[in-house]
């Protein structure tokens, strides 16, 4: 999903995407130290963990590794790291973190947890690709992938805050995130409006509302529908198309002007309700700039 080729092999800047990255996951940037030879340059992190007698502090020696780029074996292995003892103990580590744009080789694994075993040192992790990628598709890292993936960024239309926090697409029947399965299937779940005709046949009364799985998950709902109610549906995975996303909302306007469609109170709140949640899906990134001038979503009469 992520192409980590993005990222020139050369210079410095999966150093600073590192950093970038872990201050997001809310680590403590403590210095940036000379490795040697090769003129790059480690990271030393800390976090605060709980322990028995409160919390204490935890340091990590970082090491960045960008092979992404090299045409064949290209995991970091035992030989790309030298002398991982040493540079733990000289910054007074306690712990290793690998950050790598690729994975590591299970030499080198085998070799970390030796070292973890024979209590050298306390502990380490390892942020791999598959690792790094799973964060940065997630809610609230799409300014990292902008600033560091722009190409990627574009194919995958990450989801953006509206509101202070995420709000989940929730299918009714399963209850998965129909806005996280959309990175599988964008065309996985439908919107759907459970009506009924009034006496004059031209008006819709909107009874329910809901959103859901296509198959089996709106089939259960649908074989169920009471007598005399029907429903309208719109796939989902054309919705979060901006021109659909403008056009229906405008067609959704228009039929409540016109009479065509009315509302019980509760459709309502739920259809605005949902417009918020799939619109994470639709707008763009807010700059800081615009974030301190107008806040997040606060209030939408739901
Ligand atoms: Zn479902």
């Amino acid at each position: 999903m992520i192409d980590f080729k993005e990222i020139d092999q050369n210079g410095e800047e999966w150093e600073l995407f590192c950093r970038d990255f872990l201050e997001y996951l809310g680590y403590y940037i403590e210095s940036t130290v000379d490795r040697g030879p090769d003129g790059k340059k480690d990271l030393i992190v800390s976090e605060h963990l709980k322990g028995n007698l409160g919390n204490y502090k935890f340091k990590w020696l970082v090491s960045c590794k960008h092979f992404a780029n090299r045409a064949n074996s290209n995991s970091v292995k035992e030989s790309d790291e030298p002398n991982i003892l040493e540079r733990v103990e000289s910054f007074n580590c306690d712990g290793y973190i690998g950050f790598y744009s690729t994975v590591a080789s299970s030499g080198l694994n085998t070799r970390l947890t030796q070292l973890k075993e024979n209590e050298k040192i306390k502990d380490f992790r390892i942020f791999d690709y598959k690792l790094i990628e799973n964060y940065l598709i997630r809610i609230g890292y799409s300014d990292l992938l902008m600033r560091y993936f722009p190409i990627s960024y574009k194919q995958i239309k990450p989801l953006h805050l509206v509101t202070n926090k995420y709000i989940p697409l929730e299918c009714k029947t399963c209850g998965i995130d129909i806005l996280e399965e959309m990175y599988n299937n964008q065309y996985h779940a439908n919107f759907v409006q459970i009506f009924s005709y009034a006496n004059d046949n031209k008006t819709e009364h909107i009874h329910d509302v809901y959103w859901a799985c296509k198959g089996r998950c709106d089939d259960i709902i649908n074989y169920n529908l009471p007598k005399g109610k029907y429903t309208n549906w719109q796939d989902i995975g054309d919705i979060i198309i901006p021109t659909k996303y403008i056009e229906w909302i405008l067609a959704t306007i228009n039929y409540i002007k016109s009479g065509r469609n009315t509302y019980e109170e509760e459709a309502f709140k739920k259809e605005k309700a949902f417009i918020v949640a799939v619109s994470q899906k639709v707008v763009r990134e807010m700059t800081q700039e615009e974030k301190d001038r107008i806040g997040t979503l606060k209030e939408y009469g739901l």
